[in-house]
């Protein structure tokens, strides 16, 4: 019997899993998936916004392997850090561990001003919205009426979408109570998102940036000079763009063709900027008040360079959207300019040498990019260098019943019924209120909804 441990249960946790189940092993598996947080699914639960019902119907098929008979949740307990279990004794219990631990923090802007209160990292603002128990509910009063989005990604497009979006059409899914009574009092009327350089190297999938002309109460805004700047834009035809490229910019071309809209024609404005960068978080009253940007130009190599022009734009909320960041796990070796885990077909590599027994899988292997599905075969690399290891592997002592001495350390795992059971906790709030099942935004309200306990 091999035993293995992965730690994460967002997508490539899931998949690492997965991909472990499918092989024909000898010996045979079992797969303990151990999670900080007593919920599993990791950002597809606390990540993917609650207005993607697609994407989030993916928990579908992640339950599926959670739920094989091989396989364990194993909740609520920390690996690494001030409190956690140190890689090197979770190393004792199982034969190989899989650290699939994504990119926990949001990279810095490193631009003056980016702590003023109301500045947030956007993947804070997602994390509140998903009701993540280390956010607090009440986190975000959205009393602005100028937000700027700085960075023009999906998770860009994503919070300038829930901004812009009427809370009465978020009702419907399992936004948190605090979270929808914010946005329902927001009073936000302009959103701003900012790309430093042209829109033919804008991140974001047409998919994601559709989505955004077709909220019912907001219209986007897309100034036709900052398009014609772009030597691609402007050379469309003739030039070999990837085809995400080409449809962005099809999109982007019919709403600047609209041009500003007529005061009374919509509630919210999505003004779609390009060209911009962040210079300076501008301050007055001892919070921010907009955003000063450096006018940029390109400089013919895909790059752009500053002209020497400003801007300033109103905000008196700035969500930055610059990407994750991978963060270091005590215990484990880690490559602070790349923010992974150094490794070689997924075997973590300690001073460049493969180490028996670890491995990594998902963002904190190869940096955060790509879709859920590129988790895949992420996680398939990986698992096929396990399987190389495994008559290695099953020689390394493992515990008869990890779980059994996770629980002598004095650490109290919410296992898959204590995850049904703050299912059925959500749902019988949000029947409460009238909605759909309504995410239980606390610590102290999902472990006591993983015990069973009256809400
Ligand atoms: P991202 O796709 O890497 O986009 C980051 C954006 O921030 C880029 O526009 C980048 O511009 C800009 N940026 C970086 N540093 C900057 C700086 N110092 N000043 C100004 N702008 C800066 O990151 P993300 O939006 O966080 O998304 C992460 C991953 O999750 C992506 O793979 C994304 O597709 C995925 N995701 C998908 C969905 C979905 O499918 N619906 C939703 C959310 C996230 P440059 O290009 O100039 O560097």
């Amino acid at each position: 019997m091999l035993r293995v441990a992965v730690v994460g249960s967002g997508p490539s946790g899931v998949y690492t899993a997965q991909a472990l189940l499918n092989r024909s092993l000898v010996p045979e598996v079992r797969v303990h998936v151990l999670d900080r947080l007593p919920t599993p699914y990791g950002l597809v639960r606390y990540g993917v916004a609650p207005d993607h019902e697609k994407i989030k119907s993916l928990q579908n098929s992640l339950r599926a392997v959670l739920e094989d008979e091989r396989v364990t949740f194993v909740g609520h307990v920390q690996i690494g850090g001030a409190d956690g279990v140190p890689p090197a004794r979770l190393a004792e219990l199982y034969h190989a561990v899989v650290y699939c631990v994504g990119a926990a923090a949001d990279r810095p802007l490193a631009v003056p001003g980016e702590d003023l209160p109301g500045s947030w990292s956007a993947t804070r603002f997602v994390s509140w919205y998903s009701a993540h128990p280390d956010i607090a509910p009440d986190g975000f009063t959205l009393e602005a009426r100028s937000a700027v989005v700085i960075g023009v990604g999906n998770v860009a497009v994503d919070v300038a979408r829930i901004l812009a979006r009427g809370a009465d059409e978020l009702r419907a899914t399992d936004v948190p109570r605090a979270a929808l009574g914010a946005l329902a009092g927001s009073r936000v009327r302009e959103v701003h998102i900012a790309g430093r350089r042209g829109p033919s190297q804008a991140r974001f999938t047409t998919k994601e940036l559709r989505e955004l002309g077709a909220l019912p109460g907001a219209r986007v805004v897309v100034d036709p000079a900052e398009l014609a700047m772009d030597p691609a834009y402007a050379a469309q035809e003739g030039l070999p763009l990837p085809a995400v490229v080409r449809r962005n910019l099809d999109v982007l071309r019919g709403w600047s063709a609209r041009g500003e809209p007529a005061a009374a024609d919509a509630a919210r404005r999505i003004r779609l900027r390009f060209f911009l960068r962040p210079v300076e978080l501008l301050e007055r009253g001892g919070r921010v008040a907009g955003v000063r940007f450096a006018r940029t130009a390109p400089d013919g190599a895909g790059g752009v360079q500053d002209t020497g022009a400003y801007e300033d734009v109103e905000a008196q909320l700035v969500l930055r959207a610059v990407g994750y960041r991978g963060v270091e796990l005590p215990g484990l070796p880690f490559d602070p300019v790349r923010g992974t885990v150094p490794h070689a077909a997924g075997r973590v590599l300690r001073d460049g040498v493969p180490s028996p027994g670890e491995y990594v899988a998902g963002w904190i292997k190869r940096g955060p990019t790509g879709v859920i599905g590129s988790n895949r075969s992420c996680a398939k690399e990986t698992v096929a260098s396990l399987i190389e290891d495994a008559p290695l592997l099953a020689r390394r002592p493992a515990a008869e019943d990890p779980l059994a001495v996770l629980r002598a350390w004095g650490l109290r795992p919410v296992e898959w019924d204590g995850w049904l059971s703050i299912e059925r906790a959500e749902a019988a709030l949000g029947r409460s209120l009238g909605r759909g099942p309504v995410k239980i935004p606390d610590w102290q309200g999902l472990l006591a909804a993983a015990r069973g306990e009256e809400g």
